[in-house]
């Protein structure tokens, strides 16, 4: 089996050996009875591998977690975290594995790592498992993410182990398989800036430029340029969540990616209607990570990360603060340019002004529009017919009101700026009810309804008969939309 499963993915590990002191080597927890729920056959073979070997008997293995290939020593990554605000200096994979890095088909380094593989050291009380619906959460969310064309870390599959997990009930667990540009945290820092070991933060500084960021190496000062560089793709990557309307839930300094993809998919819903207000898991009482305050969290958690770069950004502590402070401070400037321009293209103008973006959104606000279907009847509305996005509005006036300013705006060729638009406002998001039902058939044994509903979102923008139901929000019998952490 060794040999089978090591012909399937050639491993590297850069960074267990170039920084050991953040990883603890860990052995995997096989599974009783594993079994492919769902694989990623496009995935597979951006990884370089056949899909149909990962489901034969040496690659359930490697995905359940049931044999480390030869030559693989998996460890478990140390990272600290903000919890809510509340630091912890110990968090690190309680319940995941690192197996080790694939060069993709294009040279890129990718993790392949798992989740929901067995207690580790840092497991503190937790049973190092996860269970099949949130795992095939996090598969869904993320497949619907990268379609939509945002950053993300996506599931290779997702293995039932055929094991029970107790959690409120006891439910069925799962192994998921992750990959990542690469899993280093804000909290990857903030535990290296909290160790004794000389030096730490500089390695990690180091291996995360030459992974991510290698131009930074030659910038004058290269460790504020890379702190720059993480700010930038942050900014980009939680504007573009926001103009989709996905609010992440959980958005601690070790759920936040330093390559800037989105990560860690536990509580994260969509918005329906536009409330900035809008928040959905059940552990966020104060609303710290509601969808209009993402933007702020993030620049939050990056002034977390700044703080453990003062020390190589400059000798001077004076002279680091100023130069870590002005960076950080530019997130509110780039977040602005990357939504501005992402919103202006969402309503097919070239540029959208505060007061027409203003008084739209207080519009979607005040008539509890849904954001999804406003943007993409607004496109029909450009075609001439404005009926779709009228009747959005309970009191449709004031909306006529708006249009007359915003079509005063749009280039004259209404065919190409309708395609445009309907090229970046979907149709299909992961609606929430759909969610619930597909991964309760799940978690019940019937994977018809998930796997549906991960090929309608596949195609996202792409309008198609018969899946109407697919592209409207949840009736109002569905009641308040709850989710929770994936543990
Ligand atoms: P998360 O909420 O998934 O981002 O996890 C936060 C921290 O809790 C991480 O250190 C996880 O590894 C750990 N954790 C979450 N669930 C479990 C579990 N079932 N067993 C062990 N550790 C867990
Ligand atoms: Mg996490």
């Amino acid at each position: 089996m060794s040999i089978a499963t090591r012909a399937l993915f050639e491993f590297d590990d850069s960074y267990a050996r170039e920084l050991p002191s953040l990883s603890v080597p860990w052995r995997v927890t096989p599974v009783p009875a594993p079994r492919v729920l769902v694989l990623n056959g496009e995935l597979a073979e951006e990884l370089g591998v056949e899909a149909h070997l990962l489901s034969e008997s040496a690659g359930v293995a490697l995905l359940a977690g049931n044999a480390a290939p030869d030559g693989v020593s998996p460890v478990a990554q140390a990272y600290s975290g903000h919890q809510f605000g509340g630091y912890v200096p110990r968090l690190g994979d309680g319940r995941a594995l690192l197996l080790g890095e694939v060069l993709d088909r294009r040279g890129r380094r990718r993790d392949l790592h798992l989740k929901g593989s067995g207690r580790t050291p840092f497991a503190r009380g937790g049973d190092g498992k996860a269970a099949v619906g949130p795992m095939l959460r996090e598969y869904l969310m993320g497949e619907a993410m990268h379609a939509l064309g945002i950053p993300t870390t996506r599931a290779l599959a997702v293995v039932a182990t055929g094991e029970t997990v107790a959690r409120e009930t006891a439910l069925p667990g799962a192994v998921l398989s992750r990959v990542a540009a690469s899993h280093l945290r804000v909290g990857t820092f903030q535990y290296a800036a909290s160790s004794v070991e000389p030096g730490l933060v500089r390695k990690l500084a180091d291996y995360a430029i030459a992974r991510h960021y290698p131009d930074a190496a030659g910038a004058p000062n290269p460790y504020l340029e890379f702190y720059r560089r993480v700010i930038d793709a942050q900014a980009s990557l939680v504007a573009r969540w926001m103009l989709v309307g996905f609010i992440h839930g959980v958005m601690n300094t070790d759920n936040m990616a330093i390559s800037g993809q989105t990560i860690d998919y536990g509580p994260c819903a969509f918005m329906d209607s536009f409330s900035p207000a809008t928040v959905f898991s059940s552990i966020d009482h104060a609303g710290r990570y509601a969808y209009g305050n993402q933007p702020v969290m993030a620049q939050w958690n990056l002034a977390r990360l700044g703080e453990t770069l003062l020390p190589l950004i400059d000798e001077s502590v004076d002279a680091a603060v100023e130069g870590a402070t002005e960076a950080v401070n530019s997130f509110a400037e780039r977040y602005d340019t990357y939504l501005t321009s992402g919103t202006a293209a969402k309503l097919g103008v070239h540029d959208a002004d505060r007061s027409l973006v203003g008084e739209l959104l207080a519009l979607l606000e005040s008539q509890r529009v849904d954001w999804t279907l406003f943007f993409r009847a607004l496109s029909e509305w450009v075609r001439g017919r404005p009926e779709p996005a009228r009747s959005l509005f309970a009191e449709p006036g004031a909306f006529d009101v708006w249009v007359e300013r915003w079509q005063a705006r749009f280039s004259s060729d209404r065919h190409a700026v309708a395609a445009a638009m309907d090229r970046i406002n979907p149709v299909y998001i992961p609606r929430n009810h759909r969610v619930e039902e597909a991964l309760s058939a799940a978690t019940e044994g019937d994977m018809a309804p998930f796997d549906r509903l991960v090929e309608v979102l596949a195609r996202p923008f792409d309008e198609r008969p018969g899946l109407e139901a697919y592209a409207h929000p949840a009736p109002a019998s569905f009641g308040r939309h709850i989710t929770y952490c994936g543990t």
